[in-house]
């Protein structure tokens, strides 16, 4: 058979193309080389390990729903957030997406609730920050929740395997070209399979892979920034004020020594530290997600240094795994741990001196030295972002707070692609996702497999309005 469109990738970009593509009669393979979500079990998540034991297929990153699906679902509902899909298709056209990807999400179960900033105390927030020099972005969030967020996903798996063929445990090894144009994939096993448009949305996780394409492809590339920081644990209480008002505060910041741009990411009220697995790079990272229903004492957020790397060098994602790996190499494999009175004072942490603070870490980590890790550059950045947060979050920046290291953004490359995300020296070609470098988040990964889809339909982005 020859399918209309073969998908790489089950993440949100690929499912949200499939739903627009069958919408509209067209048959569709989606192929993802992870399980699906009630497969997905991570062994360290669930107790069965303590260490990562390098899986076939990584349940944290790979899988239905993509990264997404062992995410937080923090939906993003804002256009400045969460990538850069403003710049292929325009403010309106993503603000139009956005409502509709979202809408979606609610239809499948998710949280109708959502947060958005807009009282007298944000306002009196925002201005009390710009005193310090912080720059917040006010954004309209929906917390859907890790355990929801693997309910709606499933919800979609569901509704689509009725009406295209979804496979599993299934590595897309090639893209077939043929001709200049893209007419199907081959897969590990060497079985080939066709189609008339091969959209690829392989995430972060695809990043190497993707990597490989673009090299042998001659795909041209637009950026390659990397962001590198570490993730911020400290009492609910410290935050609250901001999170019940925000739910998550987007802050950025120009460091005063460095001149450096840094923000805040990822922020979890009563969350959890977690540990991300990058099976393509070997090394564990960290991050956070928030649950519905289980609910810590503690709020983390991360803090990221943005930097952008100039010629002779080109290899931002070397820089940034290497820095991961020392600290890898430092906590016996896993992630370190610091209190931030301790890294001021140039010493590094023990449990003893953990135990003595106020806050009981959440993940697993080693106590250590952040120092031995990350540049100098990058921690005077993030302790003069912690002491300008203190403005807004009174209690930020004291002794006890916990820095777990470290946390790295590899959006890798960003393509340059052209209208539909069309690849533009290949036919039938497309691109979606964070793989490609459109999206950062699960909103706008998902616009991105619509813009995709519609481009290959040949259907308007937006809908005429009066
Ligand atoms: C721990 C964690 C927490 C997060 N929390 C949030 C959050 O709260 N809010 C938010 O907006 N974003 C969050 N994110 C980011 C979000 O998950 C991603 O931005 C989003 O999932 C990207 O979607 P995607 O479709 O581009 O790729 P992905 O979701 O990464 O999906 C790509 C899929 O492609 C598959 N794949 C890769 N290569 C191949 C291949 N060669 N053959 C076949 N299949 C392949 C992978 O197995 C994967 O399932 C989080 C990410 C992580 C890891």
């Amino acid at each position: 058979m020859v399918y209309d469109v073969i998908i790489v990738g089950a993440g949100p970009a690929g499912i949200f193309a499939a739903m627009e593509l069958v919408r509209h009669g067209k048959s569709v393979l989606i192929a993802d080389k992870g399980k699906l979500v009630e497969e997905r079990q991570c062994p360290i998540t669930n107790g069965r390990s303590s260490v990562c034991v390098n899986c076939d297929s990584c349940s944290v990153v790979s899988g239905w729903g993509g990264a997404g699906s062992a995410s937080d679902g923090k939906l993003t509902l804002t256009t400045g957030f969460g990538g850069n899909l403003e710049e292929n298709i325009g403010e309106i056209a993503l603000e139009e997406l956005i409502e509709m990807v979202d809408r979606m999400f609610v239809e499948y179960g998710a949280d109708p609730k959502f947060y958005e900033p807009g009282s007298d105390v944000t306002s009196a927030t925002i201005r009390k920050a710009a005193s310090v020099g912080l720059k917040i972005l006010p954004a309209r969030i929906r917390h859907i929740g890790t355990d929801a967020s693997r309910k709606v996903l499933n919800n979609m798996y569901e509704d689509l395997k009725q009406q295209c063929d979804i496979r599993m445990n299934t590595t897309v090894e090639d893209l077939v070209i043929e001709n200049g144009r893209a007419v199907g994939v081959r897969l590990a096993d060497g079985a080939v399979l066709r189609a008339g448009h091969v959209i690829v949305a392989p995430g972060r996780e695809g990043a190497p892979w993707l990597d490989t394409l673009v090299t042998k492809l001659n795909i041209p590339i637009a950026s390659m920034p990397v962001d590198i920081g570490i993730r911020v644990e400290v009492p609910d209480s410290i935050c609250e004020d901001l999170t019940k008002h925000f739910y998550e505060v987007k802050c950025l910041y120009n460091t005063p020594t460095f001149d450096d741009r840094c923000r805040t990411f990822c922020m979890n009220p009563s969350g959890f530290v977690v540990h991300e697995y990058n099976k393509a790079h070997d090394l564990v990272t960290v991050n956070g997600h928030s649950l519905k229903t289980v609910k810590s004492k503690n709020t983390n957020f991360a803090i990221l240094v943005t930097k952008n790397f100039t010629q002779p060098f080109t290899d931002p994602i070397g820089y940034a795994t290497h820095i991961a790996k020392l600290a890898n190499m430092l906590a016996g494999g896993g992630i370190l741990l610091q209190r931030l009175g301790d890294l001021r004072d140039g010493r590094r942490s023990t449990w003893s001196r953990i135990e003595r603070g106020m806050i009981i870490p959440t993940a697993k980590a080693e106590p250590g030295d952040l120092s031995l890790v990350l540049p100098h550059r990058y921690l005077t950045d993030i302790v003069e972002f912690l002491d300008a947060l203190n403005a807004i979050m009174p209690g930020v920046n004291q002794n006890d707070t916990l820095l777990y290291g470290v946390e790295i953004k590899l959006y890798s490359l960003r393509l340059k692609l052209g209208e539909g995300l069309r690849v533009p020296v290949i036919d039938g070609l497309h691109m979606a996702g964070d793989g490609a470098g459109v999206s950062r988040g699960i909103i706008q990964a998902a616009a991105s497999g619509v813009v995709a889809a519609r481009a290959i339909l040949g259907e308007p982005l937006v809908t005429a309005r009066e």
